[in-house]
């Protein structure tokens, strides 16, 4: 075996190695596989999340989100409002949220709104009032676009279970450690949330959607032999996805 190199997601010391965007290892020239998701077991993910929320929430809320999601859904991509809304900002700013939904839209094939999941008292007090805020609420309410959690209700369960039976991306910058998401289990739970969170990274140009990797972030062994560990389990943004790379002689 060759010495194993680390390879980095981005271009960490100005060296060759790197892993490129699509996975394909720079250092090898060998490409990182991607392991699919089984709708079913999506499925019966969703319907155990289904059953969680309404324990953990009042049941009729839960329910009538779900009968809204039937008219409404099923969606390209579901946005965590409340966190976009704060990321990175110190006070609450819709136009963030605008700018991620219409991001969004344009990568739709079909140009759909996303959902935006935001808390009631998101979309009525405080910068919710401001007239512009108000026209871009009403645009996305128009649109079907936007749903409202009820007084009381924990927003996560709503974003997490419209995301996870849209079988469909989730734009948040939470890393969805905390309790609720414990109670999620570690055998589909990690996998899903690799291949469907989208995190906004600000930038120069304005907010960068930071999309899954299009390849599985486990230990594989590559057609021609050479192995690919990543050095990170899960993915943040603070700690870029690295690789070490080793190829046989
Ligand atoms: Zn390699």
């Amino acid at each position: 075996m060759a010495w194993p190199r680390l390879v980095g997601e981005r271009d960490l010391d100005g060296g060759e190695d790197r892993m490129d965007e699509t996975g394909v290892c720079q250092s090898c020239g060998e490409k990182l596989v991607c392991i699919d998701i089984d709708p079913e077991e999506t499925e019966n993910f969703a319907k155990s999340l289904a059953k969680l929320a309404c324990e953990k929430e009042a049941r009729t809320n839960f329910a009538k989100f779900q009968e809204w999601l039937q008219r409404h859904g099923p969606f390209d991509a579901v946005v965590d409002g409340a966190n976009l809304g704060l990321a990175n900002q110190h006070t609450f700013s819709f136009p963030q949220i605008m700018r991620v939904v219409n991001q969004l839209r344009q990568i739709s094939p079909t140009k759909k709104f996303p959902l935006v999941v935001l808390h009631q008292s998101r979309v009525s007090g405080g910068p919710a009032q401001h007239p512009n805020n108000k026209k871009l609420l009403e645009t996305w309410k128009r649109a079907g676009a936007l749903y409202s959690t009820p007084q009381g209700s924990n927003d996560d369960w709503y974003w997490l279970y419209a995301a996870v039976s849209s079988k469909c991306l989730l734009v948040t910058n939470d890393e969805m450690r905390d309790h609720l998401f414990n109670l999620l289990g570690n055998s589909f739970f990690p996998r899903w949330k690799e291949k469907h969170q989208v995190r906004i990274k600000p930038s120069s140009n304005g907010l960068i959607l930071h999309m899954p990797p299009p390849y599985s972030l486990v230990i594989q062994e590559s057609e021609r032999g050479s192995w690919h560990i990543p050095t990170v389990t899960g993915d943040d943004l603070e700690t870029p996805r690295q690789w070490v790379c080793a190829t046989r002689m």
